[in-house]
């Protein structure tokens, strides 16, 4: 009884005990899964190297009380392979497969689309024919969007004008001179046209962009991105949490070293005004 196989992608792993390991594994149909692997971390393990991160797997689970328990385990593609030996894609990796386990704090909640973004993501990567900048900055803006957090780009995010200049994190994107709060930054009109490139998944023209606005993009992106996910993480401290079922774990991206619990942080709020381009239903923008 309770087996159930799945595929997915391993986003890190920790050690435990002597010889195994806890994986974390975000996969298509259950979502984020944490299993153990049992002795794992001998050499003659019979799961071998297919529990690094970055590996896409099919997997095996027996439910267990806590934790589950990883049984079998095939390799799909092992992206990490191709990564390793090329530092600025494997740190660009090594960034989606974080996003990615802050983004989907809850477990066993499916995220199909997150899962798909990851996938296509690391495939783009692997095959380098995009700058690993840009794949990352169009990573994070798709799984930003899939969360519910869309920039607006096109219009003012507070009263939807069109007449837009300055870029405001707090705001949720691209506000107008009315709307502009003290601080807010001025990018270059052709940086805001990549991002909404990066977003649509338009790489003629990410690609033939200046590295001027790409390192501006990147940002940009990056700012975004670290004031949601820290407003998330946040927000975790206001919420009535359920008595954890295991001891907290370590999260080494969870700010000063506090422990993550389940539940998930939930994005609170629907799309911002002005949302911008409507993200295409087909996850897979990396194919151009
Ligand atoms: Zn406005």
């Amino acid at each position: 009884m309770s087996l159930y196989r799945d595929e997915g992608v391993v986003l890190r792993t920790q050690k435990l005990g002597e010889a195994d390991r806890i994986i974390t594994v975000l996969t298509k149909r259950t979502g984020k899964v944490r299993g153990v692997a049992k002795g794992v971390r001998k050499t003659t393990s019979r799961f071998g190297a297919r529990l690094e991160p970055f590996t896409h797997i099919d997997l095996q689970l027996h439910v267990g009380r806590s934790l589950d328990m990883i049984t079998q385990v095939e390799t799909i593609r092992p992206y990490g392979e191709a990564l390793v030996s090329d530092y600025p894609r494997y740190t660009a990796g090594t960034a989606m497969l974080e996003t990615v386990d802050r983004l989907t704090l809850g477990e066993k909640e499916p995220a199909l689309r997150q899962f798909l973004l990851l996938v296509g993501g690391l495939r783009t990567l692997v095959e380098g024919e995009h700058e690993a900048r840009l794949v990352l900055d169009a990573f994070f803006l798709r799984s930003l969007a899939v969360a519910g957090y869309a920039p607006a780009l096109s219009e003012c995010a507070r009263c939807g004008a069109e007449a837009v200049r300055a870029f405001a994190i707090a705001a949720g994107g691209v506000v107008c001179g009315a709307c502009r709060p003290t601080g807010a930054t001025v990018p270059a009109a052709e940086t805001i046209a990549l991002m909404i490139a990066l977003l649509r998944g338009d790489w003629p023209l990410a690609d033939a962009s200046e590295p001027r606005h790409r390192t501006e993009c990147s940002g940009l992106v990056a700012a975004y991105l670290q004031w949601h996910l820290e407003h998330g993480i946040r927000s975790l401290r206001h919420v009535e949490r359920e008595p954890a079922r295991e001891p907290a774990r370590e999260s080494p991206w969870a700010p000063s070293g506090e422990p993550v619990r389940g539940p998930a942080w939930e994005p609170a709020r629907g799309p911002v005004r002005g949302f911008g381009p409507e993200p295409a239903q087909d996850p897979h923008i990396f194919r151009a």
